[in-house]
């Protein structure tokens, strides 16, 4: 018998911000599989459910967890916020679901910080961008550096996504730092915090006035190109047209 498990992307938050086609996936599921927090953002919602949790950093026991139910007959369904294709689990997912060759994956895609977190400051990627993640739990910070530098050369308008936690609040610092190097310092810039979610709020500054800003770990930063300009509290990046 084979068995299916969908990872699906709920977005930033509330549920008017999870696609159609998550709810219906999460409607006929039985179980719904998280970490913690986001299954606490659904949990009134989807109540009759089997909802299982595991702490942050057990990722790989949720993904076998999954693998698990799938496997006693029910319909799994794994979540995690914004897009599961994005700093998410659907790649641990695959790599995990080799041993279990029983078992077909499908990807539910959901609202990323990135896109949700641009609507809230206007438009500040509406031309090429990067999206690096300054979380070294996974990545040497030497990688990360190069990243940054390579983003700043190309001038992309750059999101970065885990700008800080307890365990490293200087990481947005170091971070301008070296983008300091590259980029002038009044070049235009702007973070959320708690898009989707209660308290949602938007900063525009400049990027050396970003080096000065403490950060939590529930912020998507934005940092702009060249033409990247503020006006009334947006970010905006032009496409070129000319008016
Ligand atoms: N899969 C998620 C990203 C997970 S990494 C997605 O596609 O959005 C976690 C980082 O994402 C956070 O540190 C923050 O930078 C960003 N993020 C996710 N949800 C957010 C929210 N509701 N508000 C602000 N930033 C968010």
């Amino acid at each position: 018998m084979r068995h299916k498990i969908y990872i699906v992307g709920i977005g930033p938050g509330t549920e008017e911000m999870m696609t159609a086609q998550a709810v219906q996936i999460l409607e006929k599921s039985d179980v719904i599989i998280g970490y913690t927090v986001y299954i606490e953002l659904l949990d009134k919602r989807f109540a009759g459910k089997e909802l299982l949790t595991t702490p942050m950093r057990q990722e790989k026991e949720r993904c076998r967890l999954c693998f698990e139910k799938a496997k006693e007959g029910k319909q799994v369904a794994l979540i995690c916020s914004g897009d599961a294709g994005i700093y998410g689990l659907a790649s641990l997912m695959y790599e995990i679901g080799a041993e279990y060759p029983d078992c077909d994956l499908e990807v539910i895609s959901g609202i990323t910080a990135a896109s949700s977190g641009a609507a809230c400051l206007g438009a500040p990627i509406n031309h090429d961008f990067c999206v690096i993640s300054l979380s070294d739990a996974l990545t040497p910070w030497e990688v990360i550096e190069k990243r940054l530098r390579s983003a700043a050369m190309g001038d992309f308008c750059i999101v970065l996504y885990n700008p800080a936690s307890h365990k490293r609040p200087d990481y947005i610092k170091k971070a301008c730092e070296i983008l300091l190097e590259t980029i002038e310092s009044e070049r235009a810039c702007g973070y959320v915090e708690n898009i989707g979610r209660e308290g949602t709020k938007t900063t525009t500054c400049t990027l050396a006035e970003l080096k000065e800003h403490q950060l939590n770990m529930f912020t998507t930063v934005f940092i702009g190109n060249k033409t990247s300009y503020i006006e009334n509290g947006k970010l905006i990046t032009g496409r070129g047209y000319h008016l």
